[in-house]
């Protein structure tokens, strides 16, 4: 059951993986010390690790990343990444539960460089010995040696970048791979001894049509993975130059997307997954979906997950920390990292401390993404604050539950099953400074 709103579709929210947002972070240069000082000794952490290099760049790719070219540079980027990790893990004693490598391309990196950074993480910080291990990957460039090399250092699971099978799509974004490269992929690395997989989908690309993206759940399927993300693609090439290289006449307008995404959504309920969120999907035995099912769901910067982690450490460019009260992200610029880690200096930059409120706000807007219902008057209760605004926020749900997208209960707001698409727009109710922000978003489908 789908009900198609263009007005709403329309419309620019944030993702959440924080709140504020990103986009909200201001220069904070002398914050990381601190902020390393302050991490609980008893209380297990997760690290991402930035990786800001791809053998090709894809014509779609918002993260910040670029051509590796000549290898020197992965290897004077991993020398400065190691100084990073030498210093952060000397100023934490906390244990790592979770360990996540995105970038980029973490499989830019060889075999031999990517088992030797594991062996440095291990030597600084206390990774507990049943911690997960996730790497996202360019299929394109995994062979059995690259799997044997992860399994070595310990990854339990990869994510593979796969974003659509049809190759007049692929054509269209830049990015070709056949599906047998992807099968490949995956029987290399389930040989090595590598059990997980998240399969990256996309609609909204040029030239894509709902065949399309049946095709593509369809041979998705096929490679058996145990989530799937549904993206919608975020055209912004005001703000992402590479994606001036997509023809703008051939992207879907907004209610073709918004059938694509349900489209896909019921063919993969039809298959057998969990809908986690508004854009993940896992088997039912996957922790994913373990944690949708028992309320323990989180959303962080990499996004809906079952980590519980609330201190998260970003190491290398641009990667955001997530501190107690405290969002700091490093350097930027990938040349300014390389050269400022490997001086020896902390490299948090920018970021903000979350007032009290902020705290709060983004405590509920977390809880209503993650399980589809929150008790305001509960949330501000747990963050010993008054619940008067957020009372007051929800007469602004009013277009929202005329149409049937959201129910309000005393202070409890749930998202109904056909608000379920439009859930950012029914979380940007509690969002206080998004007025200012507008047009910096994607389309809330
Ligand atoms: S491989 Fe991934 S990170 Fe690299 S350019 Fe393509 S989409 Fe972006």
């Amino acid at each position: 059951m789908h009900r198609y709103h263009p007005d709403l579709a329309e419309r620019s929210v944030p993702r959440y993986t924080s709140y504020p947002t990103a986009a909200a972070f201001k220069p904070l240069p002398d914050a990381h010390a601190d902020a390393l000082a302050a991490v609980a000794v008893d209380t297990p952490i997760s690290l991402y690790l930035h990786i800001p290099y791809c053998h090709e760049i894809c014509w779609y790719c918002g993260c910040n990343t670029g051509a590796l070219g000549r290898p020197e540079r992965m290897d004077s980027y991993l020398a400065a990444l190691e100084g990073e990790i030498a210093r952060v893990g000397g100023a934490v004693r906390a244990p790592v539960g979770s360990v996540h490598f995105g970038g980029g391309s973490p499989n830019a990196m060889q075999p031999a460089a990517f088992l030797a950074l594991s062996k440095t993480l291990r030597r600084h910080f206390m990774i507990a010995d049943d911690a997960e291990w996730a790497v996202e990957i360019d299929p394109r460039h995994f062979s059995l040696g690259t799997a044997e090399s992860y399994a070595a250092a310990g990854v339990t699971r990869l994510s593979i970048g796969a974003q659509t099978f049809s190759p007049q799509v692929q054509a269209r974004i830049g990015r070709l791979q056949p599906w047998r490269q992807i099968a490949q992929a995956m029987s290399d690395a389930r040989d090595a001894g590598i059990a997980r997989f998240n399969l990256d989908l996309m609609y909204g690309l040029p030239d894509q049509t709902l065949d399309d993206v049946a095709a593509t759940i369809s041979a998705a399927l096929l490679l058996a993975p145990d989530r799937v993300a549904m993206f919608g693609y975020a055209h912004m090439p005001q703000l992402l130059p590479r994606q001036r290289r997509i023809d703008e006449s051939l992207l879907p307008d907004a209610e073709a997307r918004f059938w694509q995404s349900a489209l896909a959504h019921d063919l993969l309920l039809e298959a057998g997954f969990e809908a986690i969120g508004f854009d993940h999907f896992a088997r039912p035995e996957d922790s994913l979906a373990r944690a949708a099912r028992e309320g323990t769901l989180r959303r962080n910067f990499q996004g809906f997950t079952d980590d519980r982690a609330t201190t998260l450490i970003g190491l290398g460019a641009s990667a955001i920390s997530q501190f107690d009260g405290l969002f700091l992200q490093n350097e930027k610029h990938v040349g300014s990292y390389r050269v400022g880690a490997a001086n020896g200096l902390l490299m948090g930059t920018r970021g903000l401390v979350r007032t009290p409120e902020d705290r709060m706000r983004g405590a509920l807007i977390e809880r209503l993404l993650c399980t589809g219902r929150v008790d305001v008057a509960e949330i501000a209760a747990e963050h010993g604050q008054s619940s008067h605004a957020l009372i007051a926020d929800l007469d602004q749900l009013g277009e929202l539950t005329e149409r049937g997208l959201a129910t309000t209960r005393g202070s409890t707001v749930t998202v109904t099953p056909i608000g379920r698409p439009y859930a950012r727009l029914i979380a940007a109710v509690f969002d206080t400074a998004l007025q200012a922000r507008q047009g910096r978003f994607s389309k809330a489908v």
